[in-house]
């Protein structure tokens, strides 16, 4: 990496910077963080607001689907859920332990000479921590988060008055993308999610759809042919 200059070792590439989702990008899906989430969601859903137990799980996947997060839908829906609150009590008692650091990943992030930035739905302090975890956080030129996308939400007079912006909303992919700075054309964004991705590709970025389970019906249907 020393031997060579940014600029000769980028002249070779396509990319002068890559943007990488954090939450089942960069570590994987199955380790129980995003069960403890979901979990942790529920439980919010009924000690704060008052949704009864049972109803609790179906809840949170109808504000997803239509609002993007529990959050943003609750503020939708006038509840006033301060977001520093919220993130704590959802990612704060997060089993952080079950993500060990990844040195095969650090070497890789390492051997990459470009720009390299977190952009992630989740809040500034879970980023940190799941970096530090996975051994790499000083991997990071910047880390565009929650609070990067909302940055007005605590002035606000009434829960519903600025909607709470999250990736794939391309008013946050905007948000993000001029903070970020870059070329679009240049850029490498990596996500999980197809729809972010849909949304980076819509915006002129370079993408690639990660972490993709592999459906073996598809792959059956394909032998068959
Ligand atoms: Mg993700």
């Amino acid at each position: 990496m020393d031997h060579c200059s940014k600029t000769s070792c980028n002249s070779s590439s396509p990319f002068d910077c890559l943007l990488f989702d954090l939450d089942d990008t960069l570590y994987s899906s199955k380790l129980g963080i995003a069960e403890a989430l979901r979990k942790n969601i529920d439980d919010f859903l009924v000690e704060r607001c008052g949704f009864p137990e049972d109803k609790a799980p179906s809840i949170r996947v109808e504000l997803f689907k239509t609002y993007g997060s529990s959050l943003a839908g609750l503020r939708a829906l006038r509840y006033d859920i301060d977001a520093d609150d919220y993130h704590s009590f959802v990612h704060g008692r997060l089993p952080y332990d079950l993500i060990k650091p990844d040195s095969q990943l650090l070497n890789l992030l390492r051997s990459i000479t470009q720009r390299k930035i977190i952009f992630t739905n989740s809040d500034r302090n879970h980023a940190i921590m799941a970096l530090k975890r996975l051994g790499i956080e000083d991997c990071f030129d910047q880390i565009i988060c929650f609070e990067t996308m909302n940055p007005n939400l605590s002035k606000s007079s009434s829960p519903d008055e600025f909607p709470v912006l999250l990736k794939p909303s391309m008013d946050a992919m905007k948000i993000a993308l001029r903070v970020a700075d870059v070329d679009l054309r240049r850029t490498l964004f990596l996500d999980d999610n197809v729809r972010n991705v849909a949304a980076g590709k819509a915006l002129g970025l370079r993408t690639a759809l990660v972490n993709v389970p592999i459906n073996p019906l598809v792959v059956k249907s394909k032998k068959k042919n």
